[in-house]
């Protein structure tokens, strides 16, 4: 692309920002806060699923983290201490912000008194609990889940 044609983009994206239209396809009015439409937000949302999709080979045969793409994972994780541990951190605090507003933790719903989620959510991790207990009970009977080894439990 010569300079050109790069300035030509460039002003074309400053006035669609500046008139508030979708600076990806210059048609629909861009969303609040945002410089592009509804629909080419879910399109780039999309686009970056597909790139992390195809990163993701990439990153188990490096050993990268999937987060920063630079850094060594940790053992046994696909991230590095780095990310996890500002990852901890956010959720940490975001949790911590929702709770002290009384909130549930996992959708801003009013939080049961004493508890830091909703009704609807602790009935839904009850639930995932049992299915969680459900599919562990499922796998020890599958069929081709190979020789059960009764040392491992007994270590
Ligand atoms: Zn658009
Ligand atoms: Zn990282
Ligand atoms: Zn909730």
């Amino acid at each position: 692309m010569n300079n050109h044609i790069r300035s030509f983009y460039r002003i074309r994206y400053q006035k669609r920002k500046a008139a508030g239209v979708c600076t990806s396809c210059g048609k629909e009015e861009a969303r609040p806060g945002r410089v592009t439409c509804v629909a080419c937000g879910i399109r780039a949302t999309k686009n970056s699923t597909n790139r992390q999709r195809k990163l993701e080979p990439l990153q188990k045969a490096l050993k990268i983290c999937r987060y920063c793409d630079c850094r060594e994972v940790m053992a046994g994780t696909r991230w590095c201490g780095y990310c996890q541990e500002r990852r901890a951190e956010q959720t940490a605090a975001y949790r911590a912000a929702r709770a002290k507003r009384g909130q549930c933790v996992d959708c801003k719903d009013a939080a049961v008194h004493g508890k830091t989620r909703c009704q609807r959510c602790l009935d839904r991790q009850i639930r995932a609990v049992h299915t969680y207990r459900d599919r562990k009970n499922c796998s020890l009977s599958a069929p081709g889940s190979g020789t059960s080894n009764p040392s491992t439990s007994a270590a």
